[in-house]
């Protein structure tokens, strides 16, 4: 089906937005490990250890986990090759350093994570779980991305119905995602092309929009499987926390060492180019008949566990605690939306989205 064919689609059930942001769980806050200029996805050498630096995925680290993971085993299958070292120290228990194990342990080597948090700590486990392309500089890297891109989604695709908490779900926004726009036009192919609709197809709405296919990855799911199989394969997580990067070397053995943290490795590899862009989210009880994610500025995801809705960006914000006026914000916006409340913009935060500090690739201006 071509991209501009107008296609007309029945209306969808709508969501049921009664929120108390007093519930325990109601609103939680996240850091996004953003990188000025690109993600770190490379070695070096220090003191004898070789180091795969994997961090500085923004908002788009679950949906790049798989593709960096492939691209981190090759670099390690080579280092082993010469070297003929067998045993891997993964730092960190995101999803970055979760997949980057399961693919290492593929080789048959000895892994070890060691993390100071456990998975569900991580901010992995508040992402919101659309496979897209959002908020991460990518800057002379268009090539690498694309593979990244191709090994991802395929290998996420190929779990769908294995348990790993995936499927493939539409998305409607009424304006184009910029966020799926760049794998249309990065990876021709990859995903459906996009379906113009004369009409979003829901009740309260009557302008028009647009239908992507892509795919939801429940984290919690996700995150658990992850780990279960790496324990079952003989992978453990040990509790530790590095304060610095001689503090790595003095209390770890292993001489490949693969690191993961995230946020964590603006201060232990001293990376300036690391910003914190802190993200909440809104979670309503789950509702089963939706099955599809929503967006118009800020974004609604309906998971197994929640309805997430989400959509804020602070820039420089390195915590995570939740403001339950901008949680009730935000349900409010997706409220007005399906005409259920008086058309209100996302909360003020939302001003200082990246997309107005021009931190996103100078290629595609608008990357959110
Ligand atoms: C609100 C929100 C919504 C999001 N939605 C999406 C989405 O829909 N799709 C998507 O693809 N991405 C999304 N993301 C982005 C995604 O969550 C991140 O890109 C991803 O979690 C980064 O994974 P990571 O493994 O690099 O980091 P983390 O999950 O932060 O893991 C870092 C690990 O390193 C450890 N660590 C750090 N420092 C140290 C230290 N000094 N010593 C020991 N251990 C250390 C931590 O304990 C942790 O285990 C979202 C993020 C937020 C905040």
């Amino acid at each position: 089906m071509s991209s501009d064919q107008m296609t007309a689609v029945a209306d969808l059930p709508t969501p049921d937005l009664t929120f108390d942001p007093d519930a325990p769980g109601a609103c939680v806050a996240g850091v996004r490990p953003y990188r000025d200029g690109s993600y770190r996805l490379g070695t070096e050498t220090v003191s004898g250890r070789f180091i795969v630096h994997n961090y500085g995925h923004g908002g788009a680290g679950l949906t790049l986990s798989w593709g960096c993971a492939a691209k981190v085993r090759n670099l390690v299958q080579e280092r082993v090759a010469a070297s003929h070292d067998t045993k891997v120290a993964v730092l960190g228990a995101g999803v970055m350093g979760l997949t980057a194990a399961t693919m290492l342990r593929d080789l048959g080597l000895t892994v070890t994570i060691y993390s100071d948090l456990m998975p569900v700590e991580t901010t992995s486990f508040k992402a919101g779980g659309q496979w897209a392309v959002s908020i991460v500089a990518f800057a002379g890297k268009e090539r690498e991305l694309k593979d990244i891109l191709k090994i991802s989604y395929t290998t996420f695709k190929n779990s769908i119905g294995k348990g790993f908490g995936v499927s493939e779900v539409p998305n409607y926004t009424a304006k184009p995602s910029e966020n799926l726009e760049l794998v249309l036009a990065l990876v021709p192919g990859l995903l459906p092309p996009r379906v113009s609709l004369p009409r979003m197809p829901f009740e309260g709405h009557t302008k028009p929009g647009f239908k992507y296919q892509t795919l939801l990855v429940e984290p919690p799911i996700f995150l658990d499987r992850l780990e279960k199989d790496l324990e079952a394969r003989g992978v453990r997580i040990v509790h530790r926390k590095f304060i610095s990067k001689a503090d790595v070397f003095a209390r770890l053995t292993e001489k490949i060492i693969v690191n993961c943290t995230g946020m964590g490795a603006k201060k232990l590899w001293n990376d300036t180019k690391m910003i914190p862009i802190k993200g909440q989210l809104a979670m309503l009880p789950p509702q089963p008949a939706l099955r599809y994610l929503y967006g118009q500025d800020g974004y609604m995801f309906p998971r197994s566990d929640h309805v997430v809705i989400g959509g804020t960006f602070e820039r420089f914000v390195n915590n995570e605690i939740p403001d339950k006026a901008v949680c009730q914000g935000l349900v409010d916006h997706i409220a007005s939306l399906f005409g259920r409340a008086v058309p209100r913009p996302l909360p003020d935060i939302h001003i200082h989205h990246p997309r107005n500090a021009q931190m996103v690739n100078p290629a595609m201006p608008h990357l959110v």
